[in-house]
């Protein structure tokens, strides 16, 4: 465990438009209260984060970016970049199973957006984890293996701990089918582990993890109370104002106990 707070991360995918997430976050700000020991932050549709910024209680909530584009600037038509998000985001996706596995997304571009939220003062959340055929072969640590090593190569022991690890199995998000907190602890552990063969002790026990996988109201406590486990990124319970509070204050309750 990186520290006593604990970092929960909404994931809001490609739902809620910008009037529906300004009413969303009005909903949540009523709801979740703030705790000095839980950062919450919340990932809207990109077209929502300019309004957003200007209605959040920056002391209440932080602002995640789900995607950028790795370069600054240039003739990218379509694309956002790291520097444009600089300052209106406090933290950035990379590397989320939907982004690798839909978008095809590689280890190459992953790391380059890694590099670039940490260039514009972003602290990216490099998202990690296993399909349910490379589990079934028993790949799982290889495979996160490769995954910090593609996402992380041109990152220094001086960067690393702005960097957050979540541990997102593909097979558990948004399928309902969530990791038991035993292969949770295992799988964090070993990325952990991993960190430190390739950072040493300090700056691997500097670095927040996160689990990620169909975490609802229900299960939260139990992922939480894993002590390697530093906080969750969470896609579905995020959209429902009672789950996601619920799950806030669980984070607060365990933070308290640590
Ligand atoms: C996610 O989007 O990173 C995620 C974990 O989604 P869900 O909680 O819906 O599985």
């Amino acid at each position: 465990m990186a520290g006593d707070k604990k970092l929960i991360i909404g994931n809001w995918k490609m739902n809620l438009g910008v009037h529906d997430s300004s009413l969303f976050l009005h909903r949540l700000a009523a709801n979740v209260k703030p705790h000095r020991n839980v950062e919450v932050v919340l990932a809207p549709t990109i077209l929502a984060i300019q309004t957003l910024s200007l209605q959040v209680n920056h002391r209440q909530f932080k602002l995640a970016a789900q995607n950028f584009y790795w370069r600054d600037h240039g003739a990218y038509t379509g694309e956002v970049s790291a520097t444009m998000l600089r300052g209106i985001v406090s933290y950035g996706l990379v590397g989320h199973s939907e982004r690798r596995h839909v978008f095809h997304e590689s280890d190459k571009d992953t790391r380059a957006k890694v590099q670039a939220a940490i260039r514009n003062g972003i602290r990216p959340v490099l998202c990690v984890g296993e399909t349910a055929g490379e589990r079934t072969a028993g790949e799982t640590n290889d495979v996160i293996h490769d995954q910090l090593l593609g996402g992380l190569a041109n990152i220094t022991s001086e960067e690393l701990p702005e960097v957050i690890i979540a541990y997102e199995p593909v097979w558990a998000i948004g399928t309902g089918n969530n990791a038991v907190p035993t292969d949770v602890r295992e799988a964090v552990v070993s990325i952990r582990s991993q960190l430190k063969h390739l950072y040493g002790a300090k700056a691997a026990s500097e670095v927040q993890v996160l689990y990620g996988g169909s975490v609802t109201a229900d299960s939260a406590a139990d992922y939480l109370a894993i002590h390697e486990v530093d906080g969750l990124l969470v896609g579905g319970a995020s959209l429902d104002v009672h789950s996601f509070t619920s799950i806030v204050e669980k984070a607060h309750q365990s933070a308290k106990k640590a």
